[in-house]
């Protein structure tokens, strides 16, 4: 049995594991994939005091920090049930089951997909998921974002501020965003904001992303957006799913946790983009990695 299991080898289960680990605590981590959401990352420019770096060599320097410790790395490996009796009690695709004293859940999230034709082909040579990361990419050039919820008008906003046009494109009739960031939205001359358009595809040049096809499901017309990167911005949902009914969860799905990372099930922890923390990024994940093994150290010398 392990004193701290991790479940999640991205960011913030790799900062949990190296803290848990050099408290000489006996750590495991288990993840579908190591490296998470970086490894399909390509340009890395905002993790602090490392001015640009890759998502795969990131992904490697991950593993290679928490392998520098006696932690027990289970890749490939997918959990489907938590429950808790003395111990808590992991349950695998696999059907093998691991017990440990606490748990730390940063089973991290994905980014909702267009699924149009060009979008995988073009995915990080224009079509973007994340304004924070890849919007100063775009600085001078034309960008859509696709959706008009809050996330879709935030990053519209955001990004009008470094590009040159923004074509916000909503399938609805209404943008769903919150009235005071409309009204921003629409006061802003570079941002101009299309509803029930149903995009179509991406198209690109075969090295890059050199527009938008989209129809006006008004009147079934189509039309081409030149333009050289697109924002998918229609949700984040989080790796939740086989979480519900054994830990508290927000309406959207995210593991609700205090400010030591503690859920609402006791000597259980969750970290990084799986959980209620507002802005979803790698130092932040790392951040909330080790807040919430120390918060599992804690409870482990308290009981
Ligand atoms: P994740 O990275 O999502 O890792 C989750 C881990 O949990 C994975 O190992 C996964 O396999 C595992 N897992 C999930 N469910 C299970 C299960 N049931 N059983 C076992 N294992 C499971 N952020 C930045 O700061 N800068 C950037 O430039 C940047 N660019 C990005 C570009 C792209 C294309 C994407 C998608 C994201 C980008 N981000 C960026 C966001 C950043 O990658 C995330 O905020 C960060 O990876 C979150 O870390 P995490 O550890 O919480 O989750």
């Amino acid at each position: 049995a392990f004193d701290v299991l991790v479940v999640g080898g991205g960011p913030a289960g790799a900062s949990a594991a190296v803290y848990a680990a050099r408290k000489g605590l006996r750590t495991g981590v288990l993840a579908e994939r190591f490296g998470g959401q970086v490894a399909d990352t390509v340009g890395i420019e905002n993790f602090i005091s490392v001015q640009y770096t890759e998502g795969p060599k990131l992904v490697n320097a991950l593993e290679a920090h928490v392998r520098q410790y006696e932690v027990d790395i289970m890749n490939n490996q997918r959990a489907t049930k938590l429950s808790k009796s003395e111990q808590v009690e992991l349950e695998l695709a696999n059907g093998a089951v691991l017990k440990s004293k606490t748990l730390i859940l940063a089973p991290g999230a994905r980014w909702r997909e267009m699924n149009v034709p060009g979008e995988q082909e073009y995915r990080g040579k224009g079509v973007a998921y994340c304004p924070h990361c890849d919007g100063p990419l775009f600085k001078g050039k034309k960008v859509a974002v696709i959706g008009g919820g809050n996330s879709g008008i935030e990053a519209a906003i955001d990004l009008a501020g470094i590009v040159e046009h923004v074509t916000v494109l909503e399938f609805a009739a209404e943008l769903r965003a919150d009235a005071v960031l409309v009204k921003k939205a629409h006061s802003m001359s570079n941002i101009t904001i299309i509803t029930e358009a149903q995009t179509t595809e991406v198209t690109g040049d075969g090295n890059k992303v050199n527009g938008i096809q989209y129809t006006d499901r008004k009147s079934g017309d189509s039309h081409h957006i030149e333009l050289a990167g697109i924002f998918v911005q229609i949700g984040l949902v989080p790796n939740t799913e086989w979480l519900r009914g054994a830990v508290e969860l927000s309406p959207r799905g995210e593991i609700i946790v205090d400010e030591r990372g503690q859920t609402s099930l006791p000597g259980v922890f969750a970290a990084g983009d799986a959980t209620t923390a507002p802005y979803k990024q790698i130092v932040i994940a790392m951040g909330s990695g080790a807040n919430a093994s120390l918060g599992a150290f804690d409870y482990l010398i308290r009981h």
